[in-house]
């Protein structure tokens, strides 16, 4: 109920901050004794609105493991907020650079992470609603909760073939997304499809290899792109040397011949060439069954 969601969000404490992004501040709260996230947009209704009404709309219609759930929102008083199952282990990416509250991950439970991730992303693309992209597919997007089961998060600029939204005048005229991660066919002529989410899966699976950012300035100007800087060292023969080296010794080489694959089918220059997520799952699991 939006007054108990009003009550949990009252005393924001700066020390209860877990983290800010393009739509506001996310703290950690309690509500009906459950830790919850709560998100709280700016205080004007202009900017983040539209991400914010999106956000609801995917999230009021859809539900599963491995999407993150939305509690309940609040859109009184000016304000903006949005009140989200806890994900105590953060984002998929923290855990790929390691730090003392988030430990660098074996390569089973990474492949694991990237199997729960795409049962979500498949889910979103086909399930009872279908025809949802995300758009926004990424490290930092993708969630792990205490037993480390990964969830997708961030659907404030998915794209609903399934219902009428209001569509932003320029929507149509200019790109959206995080750059590393952006499908060039979407770049090169604004075709946007579910296999622009399959290319930044492919950049995400990288990411999980390799543990380097999805753009790196201090690489050589052309090959800040982490996707075609790896396709080109895969290419050479040099698969070996890109892989993050805490997880190089444990992966068995058919599950890396087979991992590397997949990434390239998810990185192929046009959508028609990748796979669906559902084929890049499947293959996903083939893939963990080799490792273990
Ligand atoms: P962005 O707009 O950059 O994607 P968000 O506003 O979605 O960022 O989130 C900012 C940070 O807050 C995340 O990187 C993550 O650390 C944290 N966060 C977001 N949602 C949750 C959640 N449900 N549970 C725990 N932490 C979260």
């Amino acid at each position: 109920p939006l007054a108990d969601i009003s009550q949990a969000t009252n005393n924001f404490d700066e020390k209860l901050m877990i983290g800010s992004g393009g739509f506001g501040k996310v703290y950690k709260a309690t509500l009906y004794g459950k830790k919850v996230a709560v998100k709280r947009g700016g205080e004007d209704h202009g900017q983040g609105r539209p991400e914010f009404v999106t956000e609801i709309m995917v999230l009021s219609q859809i539900r599963h493991r491995h999407l993150v759930s939305l509690h309940g929102y609040c859109d009184e008083n000016s304000e903006m907020i949005l009140v989200y199952e806890f994900m105590e282990k953060g984002t998929l990416q923290d855990h790929l650079y390691g730090d003392k509250d988030h430990p660098k991950l074996s390569w089973e439970r990474r492949l694991e992470i990237c199997i729960s991730a795409a049962r979500g992303l498949h889910y979103l693309h086909t399930g009872s609603e279908g025809g949802i992209i995300h758009r926004d597919v990424k490290s930092t997007n993708i969630l792990l909760n205490e037993k480390y089961v990964a969830k997708v998060a961030d659907f404030g600029i998915s794209r609903l073939d399934n219902v009428d939204v209001d569509v932003d005048e320029g929507e149509m005229s200019y790109v959206k997304g995080s750059f590393g991660y952006l499908d060039p066919e979407y770049v090169r002529c604004m075709k946007l499809t579910q296999k622009s989410d399959v290319y930044s899966f492919g950049v995400v699976l990288l990411e999980v290899l390799c543990a380097r950012p999805a753009l790196d300035h201090s690489r050589p100007s052309k090959e800040v792109n982490l996707a075609g800087w790896a396709i080109k060292q895969i290419k050479n023969g040099n698969v070996q040397r890109i892989i993050d080296p805490f997880i190089v010794d444990t992966i068995n080489p058919d599950s890396l011949r087979k991992f590397v694959e997949i990434v390239e089918k998810c990185l192929k220059d046009t959508g028609d060439e990748r796979p669906s997520m559902v084929d890049v799952l499947w293959d996903l699991e083939y893939v963990l069954k080799f490792q273990s």
